[in-house]
């Protein structure tokens, strides 16, 4: 998708905190943390949101998820983490390419709004 920020960042055209890459996707930090640690997973393939997702999408999407869970102790999750896709307008998405927040680094909040 020519004017996407994260197809964008994906191809190298804009600079990321790249903390891992493989076919399936790229992982990198968030501009503007909202944890100690807050990063960023982004499917490679564009699609803009779960609604979008095809079902082939959705098992790229597990492989994903599953490939971080191993990943855990060397990202500095050992102590556990949050998982969220924001979706929409009231989601508060703000770019329109399906991503996974993951954060943690600390106790987070016991309330997720
Ligand atoms: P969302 O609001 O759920 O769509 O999340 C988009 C996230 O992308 C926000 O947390 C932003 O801080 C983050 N973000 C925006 N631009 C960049 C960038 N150039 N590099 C890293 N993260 C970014």
């Amino acid at each position: 998708m020519e004017n996407c920020l994260f197809c964008k960042i994906i191809k190298g055209e804009i600079p990321s905190a790249k903390v891992y890459e493989d076919e399936d996707m790229l992982i990198f930090k968030d501009i503007a943390p909202q944890a100690p640690i807050h990063l960023l997973l982004v499917p490679k393939k564009h699609y803009a949101n779960v609604i979008e997702m095809s079902e082939e999408d959705a098992y790229v999407l597990a492989r994903c998820i599953k490939k971080l869970s191993t990943m855990t102790e060397e990202l500095g999750l050992s102590e556990g983490f949050r998982l969220v896709s924001n979706k929409g307008a009231n989601g508060c998405q703000s770019v329109d390419h399906l991503h996974i927040h993951i954060l943690g680094g600390e106790k987070l909040s016991d309330k997720m709004a």
